[in-house]
């Protein structure tokens, strides 16, 4: 497939010039119109490919395409299916990365899981025997499959409730397991169980690997919305409050943390092209949830099946690229001050 990132994704060079990264948002109903324009622009992109290796996966409607803003303000735009519900998949693995950091701290997670790109696949086997069996960071399964090795709790109940409720309060409600999802993955998920025995073997799972890839088979098949998604990135924009409840889910370091692994790592080996072009961290999963997150002003959530060859969300690419310079996101947009706006000292 020919690159998703090109000229036309821009927001024309006017709006640009306009955009950059300080300030707030554009006036809601700013938002709402770009976002529909966003929509419209490209529903009728039908590139990419629905994932199959998990069975259930296979039988998602490739034409779905929902997006969703919510702001740090608590206001939360949505246009098209952002209120259909998809198993969140690896996107499970920024929120996880974030309440483990919570628990252990900055240094701990840094040592036991890592925090630097892999260069290679998510599901990639190589890249543990390449780097001396560490699982490198918390966004590949691997490094998601040692983070949930590391949840708190005397118990796999007592574990799961830790994920489960931690997922919730980033969404600002209770989410469930869908059950076909988590059955059909737990039926196909050799590969990931294979990762988990390596990385035992190797001292990088602190916990039993039949154990931890259940608890990470079933944190995959939670189910989100696009919308959940924008609430969810929105309270790592909001120094860890979510913005729809108001609770304190993690603390602000813990959402510089989160930002910062995702910028390295969170769409895989593209997240440099990813940076590149949108400028933010995101964090993108299988079954085509896609998060966006900018600092500060709130977070883009987007849900359309069809995938990259990386695993990313062609729509949900084109729809952060197009919204990232529209709205003024991107977090390395700069112009210099105006003459006179220089301090004297
Ligand atoms: N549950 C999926 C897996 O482990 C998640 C992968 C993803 O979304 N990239 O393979």
């Amino acid at each position: 497939m020919e690159t998703l990132h090109n000229d036309e994704d821009a927001a024309p060079v006017g709006v640009q010039e306009a955009a950059v990264s300080t300030g707030s948002l554009p006036a809601p109903a700013d938002v709402q119109g770009l976002l529909a324009a966003t929509h419209e622009r490209y529903q009728q992109d039908r590139r990419g490919a629905v994932a199959d290796y998990i069975p259930a996966l296979a039988a998602a409607d490739p034409d779905l395409f929902g997006l969703s803003l919510a702001a740090v303000d608590g206001a939360v735009h949505s246009v098209g299916d952002a209120t259909v519900e998809f198993s969140i998949q690896s996107i499970s693995k920024a929120f996880l990365f974030a309440l483990v950091d919570s628990e252990l701290g900055h240094e701990t997670v840094r040592q036991a899981v890592g925090v630097n790109n892999t260069g290679l696949p998510f599901d990639s086997v190589m890249a543990i025997e390449l780097n001396a069996g560490r699982p490198m960071n918390a966004m590949v399964n691997a490094g998601a499959i040692a983070t949930t090795g590391l949840v708190p709790g005397s118990t796999g109940d007592e574990r799961w409730v830790f994920i489960l409720d931690g997922l919730s309060a980033f969404a600002g409600r209770d989410l469930h397991v869908d059950a076909e999802v988590y059955r059909s993955e737990t039926a196909s998920n050799g590969r990931n169980r294979s990762i988990a025995g390596l990385l035992r073997s190797y001292g990088s799972l602190a916990a039993d690997p039949h154990e931890t890839v259940d608890l990470y088979t079933r944190q995959c098949s939670v189910k989100v919305t696009a919308e959940d998604l924008a609430v969810m990135g929105a309270t790592l924009a909001h120094g860890g409050v979510n913005p729809r409840t108001g609770q304190r889910v993690v603390e602000p370091s813990v959402c510089r943390d989160t930002l910062a692994a995702l910028a390295a790592s969170g769409l895989y080996e593209r997240s440099g092209d990813w940076l590149y072009e949108i400028g933010m961290p995101g964090k993108s999963g299988v079954s085509g949830g896609l998060v966006t997150i900018s600092p500060g002003k709130g977070a883009l959530g987007s849900f359309s099946p069809p995938l990259d060859p990386a695993g990313n969300s062609v729509r949900g690419q084109r729809a952060a690229h197009y919204l990232s310079s529209a709205l003024g996101l991107n977090l390395f947009a700069s112009r210099p001050l105006a003459s006179g706006d220089a301090s004297s000292g």
